[in-house]
């Protein structure tokens, strides 16, 4: 596992150094991708340099460095800074479940909340002409006071992790203003993939559902089918973050489709692209309710398109197959060109 890092002076002037927070998360494993392909030099914090190379960058494991990093210390958040001498930091790791947000509302803060703060804090001391990406999240909007939601959008968190994500977004604007740091921020509307973490519901759906194609399993239970959310492609968002820290000047920019969509309709399309009737299989489990936290979350981000030129390649319908379509891939021992699944 590569963790060399050359010296400023002797490295080839026109290659960027990238350093990932979270790179060994969906959206890390997508935008280390990006990155090489525009040829970065891409370098990734993890919580933990074992033998193992994490799942969903097997396929990196050769032009990739890893580094030994943890939010939840400030110390270790310089030390990698000052040692990797990154032009670009993009800032991804994060608590990220809010339900282990809600289990464990001080850790929550400590890395979503305060993480951050300890980022841009290191690079204030140690880079400070380093770019910094900052992933904040439509759940500052929580009950959102308008639709669909925009970066003036007024913050109206509804749980630990929106208050957490709310609190670290305001400090990016504290560190911008007050220490002129170039941070660009992406208010990221919901985004899921193949390598999505097992416990989010679009995994739990595809999976399930894959299953049934497979004749493995008969049953998906599942509780509220009516909350509608803004879902695109991680994929797709992880190519807006570069694009973000090559803007004139650092600003918020949304990241979504700009279409809400239920929990019924995923359901629906995977189980379309089986062939299936979603009818015949979907248990209603009250079990498995949750108190409506938010209004009808959907992006505005129509910024991101005339300032970034940035657009989703991949619709909803085709989201929800890919995603099936790696499942029944890798339930029948394969991998696919999407997997890495975790
Ligand atoms: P993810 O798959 O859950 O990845 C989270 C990453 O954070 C993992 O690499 C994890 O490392 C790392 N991490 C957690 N705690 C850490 C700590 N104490 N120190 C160092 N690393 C730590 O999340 P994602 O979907 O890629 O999301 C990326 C970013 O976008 C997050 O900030 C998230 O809040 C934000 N976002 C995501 C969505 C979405 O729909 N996906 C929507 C809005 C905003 P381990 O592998 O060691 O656990």
């Amino acid at each position: 596992m590569g963790a060399a890092v050359t010296s400023r002076s002797s490295r080839d002037v026109r290659t960027k150094r990238a350093l990932i927070t979270g790179i060994s998360g969906q959206d890390g494993s997508y935008l280390a991708e990006v990155l090489l392909e525009k040829g970065r030099d891409v370098h990734g914090m993890v919580r933990k340099l074992g033998p193992e190379f994490p799942a969903r960058l097997a396929h990196l494991r050769d032009r990739i460095a890893l580094h030994q990093g943890d939010l939840a210390n400030a110390s270790s958040m310089e030390e990698l800074i000052s040692r990797v001498e990154p032009d670009e930091i993009y800032h991804l790791a994060a608590e990220t479940s809010v339900s282990a947000c809600m289990e464990f509302p001080e850790a929550a803060w400590q890395i979503t909340g305060l993480g951050p703060e300890r980022v841009f804090d290191a690079v204030r001391k140690h880079a400070p002409g380093a770019r910094i990406f900052h992933a904040s999240s439509s759940e500052v909007f929580g009950e959102p006071k308008e639709t669909p939601q925009s970066e003036t959008t007024p913050f109206h968190p509804r749980n630990d992790y929106g208050r957490a994500k709310a609190y670290a977004h305001r400090m990016a604007h504290h560190y911008r203003e007050r220490h002129r740091l170039f941070i660009g921020v992406g208010i990221l509307f919901n985004h899921e993939s193949p390598r999505r973490g097992a416990r989010f519901l679009t995994r739990k759906v595809s999976h399930s559902v894959a299953k049934i194609a497979l004749g493995q399993d008969r049953e998906l239970h599942l509780g509220d089918l009516h909350a509608r959310r803004d879902w695109g492609y991680a994929g797709d968002f992880a190519r807006a973050m570069p694009l973000i820290l090559e803007a004139d000047a650092p600003e918020d920019f949304v990241i979504g489709t700009g279409m809400a969509h239920s929990v019924e309709d995923f359901v629906r399309a995977a189980f379309n692209h089986v062939g299936l009737d979603w009818h015949d299989y979907v248990v209603i489990d009250r079990e498995l309710m949750r108190p409506q936290e938010s209004g009808i979350v959907q992006a505005d981000p129509s910024k991101a398109k005339t300032v970034l030129d940035w657009e989703p390649s991949i619709s909803f319908e085709e989201l929800a197959a890919m995603m099936v379509e790696a499942e029944m891939t890798s339930l029948r021992g394969g991998r696919s060109a999407q997997s890495n699944v975790a």
